[in-house]
């Protein structure tokens, strides 16, 4: 059977990605649930006619749901769902719920005892931090930080700390002014990944020192185009707390002589055998 053709679904609502560019990155599960779905509810139902008819499908039927109408469409699609009929949800791009409508929906429907489905597929986040080279295990999304200069400072300031790779989505007439923000929240050494035009034609991904970003934007109007994700390097851990391996060396040099400390150290976590001895020594110089 090839993709989009219409088949029976199951009573659920089912959450499906839709590209967040490039029209190819639907995925086969998507068409056939977009072409089988008893409705499909859309953010906006031109821009999935768009994607319908890229693939040539046509949907059962289509309603509307966006942030201004989410409570009311929910109650609706409850009703269908109580039927036993199926519901498709889909967003402008990627994945909805996320820092799109959606979340409510799922949650009335959760609420009324029926299953959600996800078809996951495209994200601009997680497409940006894939190909981003920010080695690090851990991140946090944030999504859209607020769009008044006052209330972005006052959201970024529990962030400074945190040792976490940190990924907000911003639009392009406010990027110059969320990248000095984020500069003057977490300084200029920390780096920065812009990641913009994602799956598009004019893709780019930046990686610079966030001293180094607002000159990189403003050297060419084409780097301030199209829809940005901003991947922002987490603190650096504090001295003297060198996370797991910190811990294990501390709970050794209260049994063993530094220098055993650090090897058996080095031995279990893999860690480097100089940094261990530094942080052995100033844990024995703060007692
Ligand atoms: N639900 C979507 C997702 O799964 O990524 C996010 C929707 S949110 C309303 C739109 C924001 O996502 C944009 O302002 C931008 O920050 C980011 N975004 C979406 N598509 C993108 C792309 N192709 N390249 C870079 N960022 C993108």
């Amino acid at each position: 059977m090839h993709s989009g053709q219409k088949q029976k679904l199951e009573c659920a609502l089912y959450v499906v990605a839709t590209p967040i560019g490039n029209l190819r990155d639907t995925s086969l599960r998507a068409l056939d649930v977009l072409a089988s779905a008893d409705a499909v509810a859309a953010e906006d139902t031109r821009n999935t006619l768009h994607l319908l008819n890229h693939y040539g499908l046509a949907a059962n039927r289509l309603l509307a749901l966006h942030q201004h109408n989410e409570r009311g469409a929910a109650e609706r699609i409850v009703a269908l769902l109580a039927q036993g009929l199926s519901v498709a949800l889909v967003s402008d791009a990627g994945t909805p719920a996320i820092s799109d409508p959606g979340a409510l929906l799922v949650e009335a429907v959760r609420a009324a005892g029926h299953r959600v489905i996800p078809v996951p597929g495209a994200n601009a986040a997680l497409a940006a931090l894939s190909a981003s080279g920010l080695a690090v295990p851990h991140f946090l999304f944030y999504g859209f930080l607020p769009s008044k200069p006052s209330a972005r400072r006052r959201e970024l300031q529990p962030l400074v700390a945190l040792p976490y790779t940190l990924v907000f989505y911003e639009a392009p007439h406010r990027i110059l002014e969320c990248v000095a923000d984020l500069l003057e929240a977490f300084g200029g050494e920390r780096q920065i990944v812009l990641a913009r035009e994602l799956t598009k034609l004019f893709e780019h991904i930046h990686l610079c020192s966030l001293a180094d970003a607002s000159g990189w934007l403003n050297a060419d109007p084409n780097n301030r185009r199209g829809e940005f994700v901003l991947l922002v390097s987490g603190a650096a851990q504090p001295e003297g707390d060198g996370g797991e391996a910190g811990r294990i060396l501390a709970i050794l040099l209260q049994e063993l002589p530094l220098k055993q400390a650090v090897q058996l150290a080095a031995k279990i976590t893999g860690a480097g055998k100089n940094e261990l001895y530094q942080q052995a020594l100033q844990l024995k110089e703060n007692g």
